[in-house]
């Protein structure tokens, strides 16, 4: 080939080896896609960097893609008949940009805030919920076949000790997991901390659903596993933890583990359904609900009579009718939602629905409860359901009612049925939501094009400045601190130090070193940090400095106020200090070294497109949100705009906002009165909202406008003052 003369010969055809025979220097051939090349992957719409990413390919059979379900998240990827497009780099240097760059591995967080995305999601929560349940126990044979699931015969494991030896040796579901993290001693994860699952109520340890996860050396001590730990979207759980301390490809390693795991487990071991009977109430559910109902429809009639005598109290900024409705709203509110508690609490702990739940797989406790007890208060708009034909929602109500059930109240579940007339308010409420999701898609379309746009040339320079590609400097220091969020930990700081002397008391624990006293703590902190290593991090770094000082001037008056405490008895006083606040110096040293190295790492790179991240954090999450108005039901007539419209609104830099709002702290907030004086004094109230009557008056000697004051509506206010606005009134009035 080459002078543009060349040509194709297909290799399918013809005598291979005559072909190979004819090959000179500067042919190419190609060939197929094999294991192992790197492949680009993407998914439609790309609304941020992680909707491209390199793979590594596995040729299997047929004719579709598959990929691991851990990395579903970032692609946004269902199988509900998504496409997704595949690009086979051509060249070495392609091919390895693609690797380091976009590879799974080296995106498992979201550039937006360094939360995981690449995690365990659905069915694996459901999985590491129920097998680490505190009751969960297995024989030897169970462990071992268990233990099995997450690998592929290959690896070497250790079975840990049994955790009950009498009467017969069994193992927990716990340690199960504990395996899972540490298969055998060659891996060296050993992550040391603490999180609150999403069922946690109190009492750390002892709390009653087992929700205090704890990690000691990698071990689980307590708590069952679930979304916060081993789910996206938590910087407290396991994914980020290993992935901070350990990197990418442990944890890459321990989600494959856990998603092969979760998958035999489930699909071989247990099984999980759900059917009509986990949503069927009781007997005694059904009385409860219809008397919580009752009581509901008691309290509106109650209000409605009030509204119809006008003797109803007026909510801030609200007229009668709106005062009405936000009362009935907030009542019907909580009608749906205590029907609904009562419904979760009949629910035995296997029901399947309430197991989602609880783990934050799949569903709310609202919908279960819209199963099982009670739909509840259908909205068009942010409003119970309006008029839509003369007067009235639906032929089958009487003129002008404003009762529950004629504005859209579904009081039966998804089980029972609903009437014709609740279907039909549901319905009204379904094809809201509905028409939201297609309007908005096109909405907050353009406003990432217009994001983008405004953006995608902001990149981080050399000497640390964001510039555009007109070389004009945006910022100084990009996020004024040149932090990059994707790196931050929990506290939104490069180092979690409190994580950091949890993890190496625990991983480094120099049982024969002496502890370090307050005042030795203190002096080695100051001489270390004035090392060359750490000055260098200036001037940037001097709010990370301050942080590390701080943190050991903390430990160290807490050690100090425990000596105080016990006396001077070195005995006692080493012993007593060992667990809470015991600190050596090769503790010290280590944590500073990591510190430092986190510190390090945790600045923007020159180079970096900042501007087209910054876009695309605001846009993707654009897309999500749902529904235009969410109303705070019952707590005040805030029918705040947000979403998507008010998300508009900021970038457009819309002067005429829809619900400005300004929040005041009140000096003295106990009073409702002193906040109703405070409220009056900012509310605009013009003439005629106090007036009975404003007229003008054509007499033959003069013409005037003659007001009198409404006196009824001067509530609280002093009569002589108001008697002089209204002679001032009139005289201003009579002289013009
Ligand atoms: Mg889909």
């Amino acid at each position: 080939m080459g002078d543009g003369q060349g040509f194709v010969r297909s290799l399918a055809f013809g005598d291979r080896e005559k072909i190979a025979r004819s090959l000179r220097d500067g042919d190419i051939v190609e060939r197929h896609m094999e294991d192992g090349d790197i492949v680009l992957f993407n998914r439609q719409p790309s609304l941020h960097k992680v909707s491209i990413m390199a793979h590594r390919a596995k040729i299997m059979e047929w004719r579709t893609f598959r990929f691991n379900t851990c990395v579903c998240a970032p692609y946004n990827a269902d199988f509900d008949g998504d496409e997704m497009n595949m690009h086979l780099p051509q060249t070495e240097e392609a091919r390895t940009e693609a690797n380091l760059l976009m590879g799974v591995h080296h995106n498992l967080t979201t550039p937006r805030n360094g939360e995981p995305l690449v995690a365990a999601s659905q069915d694996f929560l459901s999985a590491s919920y129920i097998l680490t349940q505190i009751d969960r126990f297995y024989t030897r044979e169970q462990f071992c076949s268990l233990v099995t699931y997450f690998g592929d015969g290959e690896e070497q494991i250790d079975i840990p000790p049994p955790a009950m030896v009498k009467p017969m040796e069994l193992w927990t579901g716990k340690q199960v997991f504990s395996t899972m993290l540490r298969p055998n001693k060659e891996t060296k994860i050993e992550v040391s901390f603490q999180t609150k699952e999403k069922n946690y109520i109190n009492n750390k340890h002892f709390c009653k659903n087992d929700g205090w996860v704890d990690f000691r050396n990698g071990e689980l001590i307590s708590g069952n596993i679930a979304k916060k730990t081993i789910g996206d979207g938590s910087k407290t759980g396991l994914v980020f933890v290993v992935l901070r301390d350990y990197g990418p490809l442990q944890s890459a390693m321990l989600l494959d583990r856990w998603a092969k795991f979760c998958a035999r487990y489930m699909g071989t071991h247990r099984g999980f359904s759900i059917g009509i009977s986990d949503v069927t109430p009781s007997n005694k559910l059904t009385t409860m609900k219809h008397k919580i109902l009752l009581e509901g429809y008691r309290k509106s009639e109650s209000n409605l009579d009030l509204y119809e005598k006008g003797e109803l109290e007026l909510r801030p900024g609200c007229n009668l009718l709106q005062s009405l409705e936000e009362i009935l709203n907030g009542i019907l509110g909580r009608l749906r939602e205590s029907a609904g508690q009562e419904a979760m609490k009949q629910l035995p702990w296997s029901n399947a629905p309430r197991i989602m739940a609880a783990c934050g797989s799949k569903g709310s406790p609202l919908n279960i409860s819209q199963m099982i007890s009670c739909v509840g208060q259908q909205a068009v708009g942010g409003m119970r359901i309006q008029n839509g034909f003369v007067d009235r929602t639906l032929p089958h109500f009487e003129v002008n009612s404003l009762t529950p059930s004629a504005k859209g109240f579904v009081a039966n579940s998804f089980y029972t049925g609903l009437t014709a007339t609740e279907f039909f308010f549901h319905a009204m409420g379904g094809r809201e939501g509905l028409v939201d999701t297609a309007v908005k898609t096109a909405e907050t379309g353009y406003m990432a094009r217009r994001l983008m746009k405004a953006l995608e040339d902001l990149s981080m320079q050399y000497d640390k400045t964001v510039r555009n590609s007109e070389n004009t400097v945006i910022q100084f220091i990009y996020g004024d601190d040149g932090l990059n969020p994707n790196v931050m930990e929990n506290n939104d700081r490069p180092v979690d130090f409190a994580r950091l002397s949890t993890s190496i008391r625990e991983t480094l624990p120099c049982r024969e070193e002496d502890t370090l006293n307050p005042t030795e703590l203190r002096s080695i902190v100051k001489s270390k940090l004035g090392e060359k290593r750490f000055q260098d991090l200036l001037p940037e770094g001097a709010e990370i400095l301050k942080e590390i000082n701080e943190f050991f001037k903390a430990m160290a008056q807490k050690q100090a106020e425990l000596i105080n405490d016990i006396g001077k008895n070195s005995v006692e006083v080493s012993s007593l200090t060992w667990n809470s606040c015991r600190f050596t110096i090769s503790q010290l040293n280590r944590f500073l070294d990591v510190a430092l190295n986190k510190c390090t790492a945790s600045y923007v790179e020159p180079g970096e497109a900042v501007g087209a991240i910054g876009a695309q954090s605001i846009s993707e999450p654009g897309t999500q949100m749902t529904l235009k108005t969410f109303h705070f039901s019952g707590i005040s007539s805030m029918n705040v705009t947000l979403g998507v419209p008010r998300l508009k609104e900021i970038i457009n830099a819309s002067k005429l906002i829809s619900t400005p709002i300004i929040t005041v702290k009140l000096e003295q907030d106990d009073n409702k009165i002193a906040a109703r004086v405070v409220k009056a004094g900012i509310e605009k109230t013009t003439l005629g909202q106090v007036s009975k009557y404003i007229k003008e008056v054509f007499a033959s000697q003069a013409c005037y406008i003659s007001i009198e004051l409404d006196m009824g509506k001067f509530y609280g206010f002093d009569v002589n003052s108001l008697l002089q606005i209204y002679l001032v009134l009139t005289f201003l009035f009579l002289f013009h």
